[in-house]
């Protein structure tokens, strides 16, 4: 998963983005100003932007209008002060999804980015289920056929996108966006290494579970045990 931080006070914006990698470990860029993050959101595909309101260059209501007339999907977060809390309720029905006053816990942002995503991704439970995998995001477990599979952050997080798309093809360079920040590129080479780790732990597992490599075209996560779910 990949999430923007867009907040001007530089310090607030690294613990942000510090708690959102290290805790769900989500690829995490970061930016400033409002005209930078409209710049980000154009040029990548986020599954959740965290949004301060004031914001230099462009206020942080411009930003989630502009968002909203091109993107209607991606989750918003917003992080407001105490006296914003009017204008705030008012952005819920502009297309916030969330928000938190100023100061608040990054256990409590975690808890409510982790939220997001699976509404955003259009799953309501907390356990994401591809035949004989489940795989449940609050403690980052993978069980196949019901067995616990361990997994390195790396392998997870793959795993976490192919099962948010099953049974679609999904291009090596969407899941790179989607794991790493803009740095995606230089990991090109070292992921084929870690699906096919990923490959090899869910085969051992079950054989129902299969993550096809699709020569020039992508990844394809499947499992066809229904009954073992
Ligand atoms: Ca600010």
């Amino acid at each position: 998963m990949r999430v923007l931080v867009v907040e001007d006070e530089p310090r607030l914006a690294q613990n942000i983005g510090a708690a959102l990698h290290d805790g769900p470990g989500y690829a995490v860029d970061v930016c400033h100003d409002g005209e930078e993050a409209l710049l980000y959101c154009a040029t990548a595909d986020y599954d959740l932007v965290v949004l301060d309101l004031m914001l230099p260059k462009k206020p942080g209501q411009e930003v989630l209008r502009r968002l909203r007339q091109r993107d209607g999907a991606t989750p918003v977060l917003i992080l407001t002060a105490v006296s914003e809390t009017q204008k705030t309720i008012d952005l819920l029905d502009q297309g916030a999804d969330d928000y938190m006053t100023k100061p608040f816990d990054l256990g409590d942002l975690i808890a409510r980015a982790r939220a997001l995503i699976r509404r955003g991704k259009g799953v309501r439970q907390p356990a994401l289920r591809l035949g004989a995998i489940v795989l449940i995001p609050a403690d980052q477990t993978v069980r196949v056929g019901g067995q616990p599979v361990e997994l390195s952050p790396t392998e997870y997080r793959i795993l976490e996108y192919l099962m948010h798309h099953p049974n679609a093809i999904v291009s090596k360079r969407e899941l790179l966006e989607h794991l790493y920040d803009f740095t995606w590129e230089h990991h090109s080479n070292v992921i084929e290494a870690h699906v096919s780790n990923l490959r090899r732990k869910l085969r051992s597992a079950s054989e129902s579970a299969v993550l096809e490599n699709r020569r020039g075209r992508g990844y394809r996560l499947t499992s066809s045990d229904e009954a073992s779910a």
